[in-house]
């Protein structure tokens, strides 16, 4: 068995997270091969070479001033003809990269190096002639080899034995996997970055409020929220004809368009097909799991650049402008797309309840009080990475960068400090209240609401 891992250095230099789940994965293997492939600068040699000592026999370095700049879409392309080269039966993806965000790599690089995808795994259940994994939000798959996955964040990477040796290092040009140099780096890109700004959108004025107040804060805010929460923007030029996949992102769509058709969510092939025949200004999906895994397996079927986590779209009638939060949500991005239709993921509300309570790391001696807080106003109890990185709550609970994203009309943060790693997943809710004895915890630069209080004496 020959597992392919797909593996980008962050912006830290160190493995990113997600990448460092899916090696971990194919190293459990019993008796498989392990290669890495990473595309990336010469200095990438060194990075590449240390994680050959965890178990992979060779690691492959895709380096050419070719492939700089490329966007998801052309590096896909570009791992793809690796892959071929390479025959793998498995290739194994992180989710998503924290540079990028996206998602989408990995769905693209199935269709172009033609093969069976699962994606959002959370374990690998089975491998034979398969490949079997229960997934986050999309139940238990199983798909033919070859295959490809993309892995959560389930595990944690081994560390080097003292007596484990490095492996070799092959560095592969452009010319060496018979890329079509127009296809790869920024000239083969269909999307492209137009200017950033600073983000300041997620700060808020916090009103400080008594324990005594919370309960009126929160049956009001759900009453104002709704409206709060709705796209501000008016385009006064609109696009033609707009397709939303599924109803979830038409609040989107008519900032843009008032010629609106929704496609069912069925499958690539199908979507494909209906996008390439009627031909209209944009396509728009949500945020879902599903989406994510659809659009991009679309972009990469008919060469469209795809927006990712679009927050803002606006128009002058003939170009959609896509707004999307990078860097970890510290700066905004403003993006066109150079093929058409230009397609766009936005971000759309992935919860059930209008209540969402997230207990942080400081609220691990109190949990049957959150819990029951929780209860009380029919919320979801949702969760930081901190907490699940100690086993105070599991993974599917996570909000932030690494974890989900979402957007209720209120948001308890009951012992969260504020990191912009969490923020990023909720800055998005329509009222913010937050629960911290520290006045200085920076969750206030993004409350509306705040209670300067340990949880014991708000929530008795
Ligand atoms: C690459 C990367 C990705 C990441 N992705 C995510 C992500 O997706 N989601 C995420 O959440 N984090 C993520 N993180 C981690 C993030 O940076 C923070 O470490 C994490 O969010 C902190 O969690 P916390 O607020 O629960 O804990 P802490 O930062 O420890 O904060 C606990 C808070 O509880 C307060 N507190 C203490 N006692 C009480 C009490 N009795 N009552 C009320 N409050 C109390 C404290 O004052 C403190 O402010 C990521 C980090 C990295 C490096």
């Amino acid at each position: 068995m020959k597992i392919l891992v797909c593996i980008r250095q962050g912006l830290d230099g160190e493995i990113n997270p997600f990448d460092a789940c899916a090696y971990e994965e194919a190293l459990r293997i019993k008796d498989a091969e392990v290669i890495i492939i990473s595309m990336g600068p010469q200095s990438a040699k060194d990075f590449l070479l240390k994680l050959t000592r965890l178990g992979a026999k060779k690691a492959i370095l895709l380096c050419d001033k070719a492939f700089a700049g490329a966007d998801t879409l052309a590096t896909a392309y570009a791992l793809s003809l690796a892959v071929k080269k390479i025959n793998p039966d498995l290739i194994f993806c992180g989710r998503q990269t924290l540079v990028g965000d996206t998602a989408q790599t990995g769905p693209m690089l199935s269709v172009l190096a033609d093969t069976s995808l699962i994606t959002n795994v959370m374990s690998i259940d089975e491998i034979g002639d398969s490949i079997t994994c229960t997934t986050r939000d999309l139940g238990v798959q199983t798909e033919s080899l070859p295959a490809l996955i993309t892995v959560e964040r389930i595990n944690n990477l081994r560390l080097p034995s003292i007596i484990s040796k490095m492996g070799e290092v092959e560095v592969w040009s452009a010319e060496d996997i018979g890329a079509d140099i127009q296809k790869c780096g920024l000239q083969g890109s269909p999307t492209r970055v137009v200017k950033t700004f600073e983000n300041e959108s997620g700060k808020r004025k916090c009103k400080v409020i008594s324990a005594d107040e919370l309960n009126g804060v929160i049956a009001d805010s759900l009453k104002k929220s709704k409206d709060k929460i709705k796209q501000t923007v008016s385009n006064l030029e609109k696009l033609d004809k707009v397709f939303i996949v599924g109803e979830g992102p038409r609040e989107f769509a008519q900032t843009v368009s008032d010629d609106i058709t929704v496609l069912p969510i069925t499958n690539a092939q199908d979507l494909a097909q209906k996008i390439s025949e009627q031909k209209p200004n944009a396509v728009l999906w949500g945020s879902d799991c599903l989406s994510k895994k659809l659009s991009a397996q679309v972009s990469a079927m008919l060469g469209l650049g795809l927006c990712a986590d679009c927050t803002l779209l606006e128009t002058d009638g003939d170009e959609l402008y896509m707004y999307r939060p990078a860097l970890s949500g510290s700066v905004i991005a403003k993006i066109i797309s150079h093929t058409k239709p230009a397609m766009a993921t936005v971000r759309t509300t992935q919860n059930s309840a209008d209540i969402m309570v997230a207990a942080g790391y400081g609220a691990k001696d109190s949990l049957d009080l959150v819990r029951s807080f929780s209860e009380k106003h029919s919320a979801e109890l949702v969760t930081t990475r901190k907490a699940v990185d100690n086993d105070i709550l599991p993974y599917n609970m996570q909000v932030g960068l690494t974890g989900k994203t979402v957007s209720p009309l209120v948001y308890i943060a009951v012992g969260v400090s504020g990191a912009v790693h969490h923020i990023a997943g909720m800055q998005k809710s329509g009222t913010i209240i937050a629960i911290n004895p520290d006045p200085n915890a920076p969750i206030f630069d993004y409350a509306d609401y705040g209670i300067i209080k340990p949880i014991e004496e708000v929530l008795k």
